[in-house]
């Protein structure tokens, strides 16, 4: 969507709701709504955590908390339910990452049994904590990229 053109852009964001982000309107940035062409792309930009749809803007206003609305496209990335998406994969990658370094001590280090447990628990939760963002940024770059594709077909196929 075209808000004005290159010589004479007209802003017509809320400038109250995004002044704290220090980040002007989509007119000045090159266009509103540039969502991802494929789910790769959404993947990559979710995984940045940065907005599937434009790439520019964070996601998260805070450690797991989605921007509802993107200050600088205005995707509504608030609107795709993660829900138990991003823990499942998480859990699945934690866990994978923590059975190598388990039958490592298993195999190579002689250390008392409640060592062990601290440490793998340890590792557990340093790679949930670590991980779960990116995950979350992921998994809600994927919806946001096949509810584009979804969008699009609905509408004829993109004609122009
Ligand atoms: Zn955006």
């Amino acid at each position: 969507m075209s808000v004005g053109s290159s010589a004479n852009v007209i802003c017509q964001c809320d400038l109250k709701a995004i002044a704290n982000r220090a980040i002007c309107c989509a007119a000045t940035l090159g266009g509103m709504g540039d969502v991802p062409q494929t789910v790769i792309e959404g993947l990559k930009r979710g995984l940045a955590r940065r907005c599937p749809a434009c790439g520019r803007a964070p996601l998260f206003a805070g450690y797991l908390k989605i921007w509802p609305v993107c200050a600088v496209c205005g995707e509504e990335n608030g609107r795709h339910r993660v829900d138990d998406a991003a823990s499942y994969f998480t859990v699945l990658l934690a866990g994978h990452v923590v059975v190598a370094p388990a039958l490592a001590i298993e195999t190579f280090w002689t250390m008392p049994l409640w060592l062990a447990t601290f440490l793998l628990l340890a590792m557990v939760v340093a790679a949930t904590l670590l991980a779960l963002p990116f995950v979350k940024g992921g998994v809600l770059g994927v919806l946001s990229a096949l509810s584009a594709r979804r969008g699009e077909k609905e509408d004829g196929g993109g004609t122009p």
